[in-house]
């Protein structure tokens, strides 16, 4: 028999089973028993947390030729219907996958006919942020004078980006996140009624990574389980996530409350071949390290069950001021994460100075932390690596200044001097840089001039067809990137391409910053792109606030150029444009080249 997902087999049908949102389903379920529905409703949260499932369970109870207490009987014609996608009264749209405004001003125009198999016409628009504005004044006529049958279910993740009027004119609901019991609980039960067996310890991690949204939690679970195997493993979960092995993290916690920095580095760089990021070892370390602290001072462990077996009794007898240093510490560190591209080094110097005796740092009498007889580093060890490494840092230096002077270099290769290497030269950090120099070094620029130049460069020499080639790869990326990459595909937009290059969009300026300095991932995906385009393209990321900007400014630059290249062409059928200010003869030929919608803002 075929596998089904388990996310699409226990997708809730009804609101009951709707977990943790208990107060939300409530109020609907009364609000149609009452036949009291107001005309547009609001769900806001994170991913995952059962606004789409919920808005869908609403249409198909708002419907329902057969009520049973506020719910869908899920066996009448209509939720049926709905179940299958095909009532005709129910529409749903995305707004992420377009802006909408033919969608919304086709809305406008039929929302007055009667529903035809219904008691309503439920409009569901998923991600609703990401309408357009042209779409948004559209939607916000049709919600001032709703007709009687009428109903809008507005869903979206990021509430702050919707138009305070379209916010007034809705019930809003908050959907909050799926606590990691919560998860776990649910992830067991469905895997007890599908008898599939399971670690307790995978579901702990799978709840970790899925941070709250179960959809997620479900799609690692199905991507266990396509692997032909029927049961939900440790190992195997902490592969797929690429999550930090919890063990790992405990041994890495407890090398630094023994002061062995040679033992905490050793562990650490294992974790980073095996896949973990910088920013996951810190953020386990401080998630453990918080635990710990919550177990000593409060003196149970409820519900946190250790890996290492004696672990609490390794702890217990540490001072609580030990941990306060070590999270300010990691905290420090991921913050300096942000700020450079050698994501090792602020790992490496918190490891080395949160493994130091208190007193060095630090002159006030904090209780020392000691825990076993194991040796610690000592200050020779550390100034011997400090000697080394500023050797390292110079002669990097020295290298990337030879490789500026050359006259050009590959388009792969994109280096810029003034990343974090004066930086960090004062700081003391153990491992050689060479892990960095392996490959060919993808780094790209922040919101700069340089940055700036790069997209220019693709612009210039942009076509349609390497931009399509690119769009149809997408697809098949998702397929071969891991879990926990998958999400750069939500934020990554590929706008333009030339032969060799491609601009990719980022959603969040944060996203952007990480993206830029994670020439792992990067480098994955231009060989992942290589690989299906069959066709090497070097990745320019720009953020999103940006991306307009520059894009405007190219359109407008290279006014008369277009135009040119335009006339050389066939005929396009003009379309009416929103933005009349700019030439449409110029957005024609933009949006040859750019192939999506080109909304030249002001
Ligand atoms: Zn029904």
């Amino acid at each position: 028999m075929a596998y089904q997902a388990l996310y699409r087999k226990w997708r809730p049908r009804t609101f009951d089973s709707v977990i943790c949102q208990e107060a939300i389903t409530d109020t609907l379920k009364n609000a149609i028993k009452r036949g009291k529905v107001s005309h547009a409703f609001l769900f806001a949260g994170p991913r995952g947390t059962g606004k789409t499932s919920c808005a869908k369970i609403f249409a198909k109870a708002l419907n329902c030729t057969n009520l049973q207490d506020g719910e869908p009987c899920n066996e009448c014609a209509n939720c049926l219907a709905a179940d299958q996608g095909s009532m005709p009264d129910i529409m749903e749209i995305d707004a992420a996958s377009n802006n909408g405004v033919d969608e919304i001003r086709e809305i406008r125009d039929k929302v007055k006919y009667a529903p035809t198999e219904g008691k309503y016409k439920v409009y569901i628009i998923d991600e609703v942020h990401m309408l357009s504005m042209g779409a948004f004044n559209a939607l916000l006529k049709t919600l001032e004078e709703p007709p009687e049958h009428v109903v809008f279910i507005l869903a979206t993740t990021e509430l702050q980006k919707v138009p305070a009027t379209i916010i007034s004119r809705t019930q809003r609901y908050n959907f909050k996140r799926i606590s990691k019991a919560d998860l776990e609980k649910r992830m067991k039960y469905i895997l007890d009624q599908e008898n599939i067996k399971y670690e307790d310890k995978a579901l702990a991690v799978i709840a970790q990574v899925a941070d709250g949204g179960m959809r997620d939690a479900l799609s690692i679970l199905d991507q266990l389980l396509s692997y032909e195997k029927e049961s939900v493993n440790y190992d195997d979960a902490l592969q797929i996530t690429g999550f930090a092995d919890r063990e790992n993290i405990e041994k890495i916690l407890l090398a630094l409350l023994n002061q062995d920095a040679g033992q905490a580095l050793a562990l650490t760089q294992n974790e980073l071949d095996q896949g973990a990021s910088s920013k996951n070892i810190l953020d386990e370390l401080i998630d453990l390290a918080t635990k710990s602290l919550m177990i000593i001072k409060t003196g149970e462990d409820k519900q946190e069950t250790f890996l290492t077996a004696d672990f609490i009794t390794q702890i217990k007898d540490i001072p609580t001021d030990t941990y306060y240093r070590l999270i300010d510490l990691a905290n420090k560190a991921l913050n300096d994460l942000r700020y450079t591209n050698q994501q090792q080094i602020p790992l490496e110097v918190f490891l080395i100075v949160a493994s130091s005796p208190v007193k060095e740092q630090n002159n006030e009498s904090l209780a020392q932390p000691v825990v076993s007889a194991q040796p610690a580093s000592t200050n020779t060890d550390l100034q011997a690596e400090l000697a080394a490494l500023k050797k390292q840092v110079v002669d990097l230096t020295q290298k990337m200044s030879e490789l500026a002077n050359k006259p050009s270099l590959s388009t792969n290769q994109v280096f810029h001097l003034d990343t974090a290497v004066p930086k960090v030269a004062s700081k003391p950090a153990i491992k050689p840089l060479e892990k960095q120099t392996k490959k060919p070094v993808r780094k790209v620029k922040k919101t700069t001039a340089e940055n700036r130049k790069q997209v220019y460069h693709v612009l210039e020499n942009a076509t349609r067809k390497d931009l399509e080639t690119i769009k149809n790869v997408w697809p098949d990326l998702q397929s071969v990137l891991a879990v926990s990459e998958k999400a750069v595909l939500d934020v990554l937009e590929p706008v333009a391409a030339s032969p060799d290059q491609v601009v990719m969009k980022c959603k969040y300026t944060l996203w952007f910053e990480n993206a830029s300095a994670d020439n792992d991932l990067l480098g994955r995906l231009t060989d992942y792109i290589e690989k299906f385009a069959k066709h090497s393209y070097e990745i320019v990321l720009v953020p999103d606030g940006d991306w307009l900007a520059v894009r405007k400014e190219f359109v407008e630059s290279h006014k008369d150029e277009l135009l040119a290249k335009k006339k050389q062409q066939i005929e396009i059928q003009t379309e009416k444009s929103d933005e009349p200010k700019v030439d449409p003869e110029v957005i024609n030929k933009a949006k040859d080249l750019f192939g999506d919608v080109v909304n030249v803002k002001d």
